[in-house]
């Protein structure tokens, strides 16, 4: 998912600021979109299921800006608790006894069911079925605390990977997990501050980036200054998947640009992974960046193999198996560049499997002699406990079969994965790697237990 938070000293058009950021983060999650502001008296909410420019039509947009607004929240949801439904969009706002609260989330709670079971047994009622709104209910209850205090005793207690803004109607509060699995920055407008999930956002909504919340820590804006709180001690693995493909190439996270990394990763690979081969070719636009790198290292030309369809949008017909194969050739295709080539296909990750098993097959079709596929991360063999759906653990082709088993499904001649020590060489420090290697640094939710080691 991707949040964002804006605060002004004076009244600003946070409603709009917050809509041009939500399309900077829009690939971060394409459910649904929501956003609420605040004049210090009301709080507005507006949120739906859809893109952002689908849900935010004018006439919602101005149904925002009726309020002077100061400060408001926004979410664009990618569902990985609680299924796609209008009632699982966020904010999640909730009345308490000490007025209306708001927040926004990215990750997830491995602990969310016992809290909710607590919660439950204890008399609250949930209108919703993400883990966000336990946090919510665990706020409500600790009302009697100003919001950050309230926040980090919240903290003390939730588990897993977060990253995290809340609003009343006069405060915004944004934390991080101590982990800081999730990414969250901080930017600087000319009378105020903004969030956002990655630096690209901050800049639309003309905010100059700080720096990032810190693992661990609570920030809040009070008068016009920035507070911050240390409540639990870093100890900082953040998402190796972030640099890898979920983040923009042109994000800059904990200090390390996306792009940069993706270019480090294509190096490592062909390091690891050289391929007697003509060309390399991206399958855009995930694969560009690692593509970029290994063309430096082995010396190869890149060539633009595979042209994207930037018109065919999300697609919803699938289900024989021939129309699926049309959803791909209907995203992309081979160009001419291919034709009698031995080309080293390179991409981000394999999930399923299948998107590249018909790519290697249009590639064959259009002419390559050789198509010898690189993929810039290891083979994913578990499930995300931290926000990412990297779909079911049955789903994933690397968690029953061998990389010479899924060379065969996909039809390459050759298949290479970059290792772990290569993504972590690529990023350069310490990173989560669980769904590569089954070490959840957040832990894991009590009831998969068995699954951690499966
Ligand atoms: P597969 O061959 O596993 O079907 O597809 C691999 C492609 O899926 C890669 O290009 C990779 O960028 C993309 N991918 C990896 N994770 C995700 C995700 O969470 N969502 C979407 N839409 N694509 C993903
Ligand atoms: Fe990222 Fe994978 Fe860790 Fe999830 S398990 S936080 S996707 S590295
Ligand atoms: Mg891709």
């Amino acid at each position: 998912c991707g949040v964002l938070g804006i605060w002004g000293e004076a009244p600003l058009d946070a409603a709009g600021l917050l809509h041009l950021g939500l399309l900077a983060l829009q690939h971060r999650g394409q459910e649904a979109a929501g956003i609420a502001v605040s004049d210090g008296k009301e709080l507005l909410v507006e949120k739906d299921l859809g893109l952002v420019n689908q849900v935010f039509t004018e006439e919602r947009l101005q149904r925002l800006r009726r309020l002077e607004a100061r400060l408001g929240l926004a979410h664009a949801r990618y569902s990985t608790t609680g299924s796609n439904l209008r009632f699982n969009a966020q904010p999640l706002t909730a009345r308490t006894a000490h007025g209306v609260l708001a927040i926004v989330h990215n990750g997830n709670f491995t602990n969310a069911k016992p809290l909710r079971d607590r919660l439950l047994r204890e008399g609250a009622t949930f209108q919703s079925t993400t883990d966000t709104e336990v946090m919510l209910l665990l706020l409500a209850r600790l009302g009697h605390l100003p919001l950050p205090q309230a926040a980090a005793e919240a903290m003390r207690v939730l588990e897993g990977g977060y990253s995290i803004l809340l609003m009343d109607r006069q405060r915004l509060v944004a934390l991080r997990d101590p982990h800081g699995v999730r990414p969250l920055a901080i930017g600087r407008l000319p009378q105020g501050y903004a969030f956002a999930s990655e630096p690209p956002a901050l800049a639309l909504m003309g905010a100059e980036y700080l720096r990032d919340v810190r693992p661990g820590e609570v920030v809040w804006v009070e008068g016009d200054r920035l507070e911050s709180a240390q409540v639990l001690p870093p100890s900082p693995t953040p998402c190796a998947f972030e640099w890898i493909y979920f983040a923009r190439p042109d994000s800059l996270l904990d200090g390390v640009e996306a792009y940069e990394a993706r270019v480090r990763m294509g190096m490592e690979l062909f390091r690891e992974a050289p391929a007697a081969a003509d060309i390399v070719v991206p399958v855009p636009d995930s694969g560009m960046g690692a593509a970029v790198g290994y063309a430096r290292s082995s010396g190869l030309p890149l060539e633009y193999g595979l042209y994207k369809n930037p018109y065919a949008g999300r697609t919803f017909i699938q289900p024989t198996q021939e129309l699926r194969d049309l959803k791909t050739r209907l995203k992309l295709a081979p160009t001419s560049a291919v034709r009698g080539k031995r080309v080293v296909l390179i991409d981000d990750s394999i999930v399923r499997g299948t998107t590249s098993r018909r790519i290697v097959g249009m590639l064959r079709e259009a002419g390559a002699r050789e198509v010898h596929f690189r993929v810039s991360s290891p083979p994913i063999r578990f499930p995300c406990y931290y926000g990412i759906d990297t779909a079911a653990r049955k789903e994933l082709i690397a968690a029953e079969k061998s990389v010479e088993e899924i060379r065969a499904y996909i039809g390459a001649d050759t298949l290479a994965f970059l290792s772990e020590e290569g993504v972590r060489r690529a990023i350069g420090g310490p990173v989560c790697l669980a769904c590569f290697n089954g070490r959840y640094p957040a832990g894991v939710p009590g009831d998969r237990e068995g699954e951690k080691l499966a």
